[in-house]
């Protein structure tokens, strides 16, 4: 927990993530992206959709409103069984998650070590009302949407009719999500407003078939994690047993993360038969079928989801990244990832044929890829703030640049530093960025 400290510090300091509402002493489970983390949420979402959507030919995306009819929450079961069960301390009404044990002994042993007395687990609807309408009474009461998921199920009859989607094929989303979460916590990893990305992927109602597709969506979702640089020993599958998995779910997993606190889920991927399309189609009275073009065979689909949540995986991502050399802390995050590509910094700061010359360069990255100006203090310092932010490439532009238009370029990682000539200096940072 001494390392979730520092990676919450860090991430405050540099301008990842802060409190949310900090100056009015925040409000409970929500965070803000400052312009680091900003950068970074948008990386990892940028790669998620074009892995998804752009280079694949048998996924399409959506963006859905997170206002719904409350209709599909009955549908989707949420209003039902979207609960955590909850007990109560008798003595000083706190609530916590009956599945929370060790909270429970936390609470007793930090309030009243020697009084213990609880209530029977009584069940706590996590979706989050509000109400639509100006005039007081009249107004409609509606849920933030607890689950990207259902704006995509709604949805299937209107992108089948309206693209040329043919089973198996996926429609995917990314988006905030509300849960009204009872113990928000780990940082942002249990907040009450978050986003997640997800694909539905539709394919035959066929036990076979269904389960050969889900075994491969385990394998890419892992193989996505591992490809953006997360430590193979620290990623694992949880696999949940009949007992854990809703009645309808034919298999469920979770990739999970060893984070500072211990194994967590970061997403999950379930074989979740046809159950929405059959419960939408039951309460909306609209047919969820498909029907095969050639062999006219007409059925309700069944769907592997994979469900991730952006924030999580940001923080593996800083968290995986975190590490402390010689000279200070350095974010070792995927070029992929980082906020900056590449750092450019004038030798000194009073030299205006340096200046020039950095600046000229400066513009024409930017142009490509976010990149950072720094002109303060000594080149050792202006290495560490870029390490600090994971910046992979810094650029120095120095009294040799003048003379034979070479820059030198120090790599974050390893601190090692090449020549090379000015003009190749975008195409040696992209073909760096790509190929890593
Ligand atoms: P948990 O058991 O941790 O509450 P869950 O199993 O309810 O999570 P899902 O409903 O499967 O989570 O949601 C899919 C993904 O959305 C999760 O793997 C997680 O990454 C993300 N997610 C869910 N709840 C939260 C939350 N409160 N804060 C941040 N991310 C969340």
């Amino acid at each position: 927990m001494e390392d979730m400290e520092k990676i919450v510090a860090l991430a405050k300091r540099r301008g990842f993530i802060y409190p949310g509402s900090e100056i009015y002493g925040g409000l409970g489970g929500t965070w803000d992206y400052g312009p680091m983390g900003a950068l970074l949420k948008k990386n990892i979402k940028d790669i998620w959709w074009k892995d998804m959507i752009q280079l694949r030919d048998d996924i399409v995306g959506v963006d859905a409103a997170i206002l719904m009819n409350p209709k599909v929450w009955e549908a989707s079961g949420h209003l039902e069984a979207f609960t955590d069960p909850l007990v109560e301390c008798r003595i000083d009404h706190e609530r916590i998650r009956a599945d929370h044990q060790d909270e429970i002994e936390e609470h007793v042993k930090d309030h009243h070590p020697d009084k213990n007395d609880w209530t029977e687990p009584r069940k706590f609807n996590l979706l989050v009302k509000t109400y639509l309408g100006i005039i007081e009474g009249k107004q409609q009461e509606v849920y933030l949407r607890g689950e990207i998921t259902q704006g995509v199920h709604v949805n299937f009859k209107n992108v089948v009719d309206s693209t040329r989607v043919k089973i198996p094929f996926g429609i995917a989303q990314i988006g905030k999500a509300f849960r009204n979460e009872i113990t928000p916590g780990n940082f942002t990893f249990r907040s009450r407003e978050f986003e997640q990305m997800e694909v539905q992927y539709y394919v035959k109602p066929d036990e076979k078939e269904s389960m050969e597709i889900y075994e491969s969506w385990k394998k890419n979702r892992m193989d996505w994690y591992l490809g953006l640089g997360i430590k193979e020993e620290n990623l694992r599958f949880k696999d949940h047993s009949p007992e854990e998995r809703a009645f309808y779910a034919k298999a469920a997993t979770d990739i999970q993360y060893k984070f500072p606190w211990g194994w967590d889920e970061v997403m999950g991927i379930h074989h979740r038969s046809d159950w929405d399309l059959r419960r939408h189609q039951e309460y909306s009275n609209q047919k969820m079928t498909y029907r095969n073009p050639v062999t006219g065979e007409e059925y309700i689909p069944w769907d592997i989801e994979t469900s991730a949540g952006v924030d999580r995986s940001l923080l593996m991502f800083f968290a995986d990244a975190y590490s402390e050399g010689e000279k200070g802390v350095v974010l070792k995050l995927h070029p992929k990832l980082a906020p900056y590509k590449a750092a450019v910094f004038p030798l000194l700061a009073n030299k205006l044929d340096l200046i020039e010359k950095a600046k000229k360069l400066y513009l024409s990255l930017k142009n490509g890829f976010m990149v950072a100006w720094d002109e303060r203090g000594n080149i050792g310092k202006r290495y560490a703030s870029q390490d600090e932010i994971g910046t992979p490439y810094c650029i120095t532009i120095d009294f040799q640049t003048l003379e034979d238009n070479t820059v030198t370029v120090r790599n974050r990682d390893n601190a090692s530093q090449e020549r090379i000539p000015l003009e190749s200096v975008k195409t040696y940072i992209i073909k760096k960025v790509e190929s890593n």
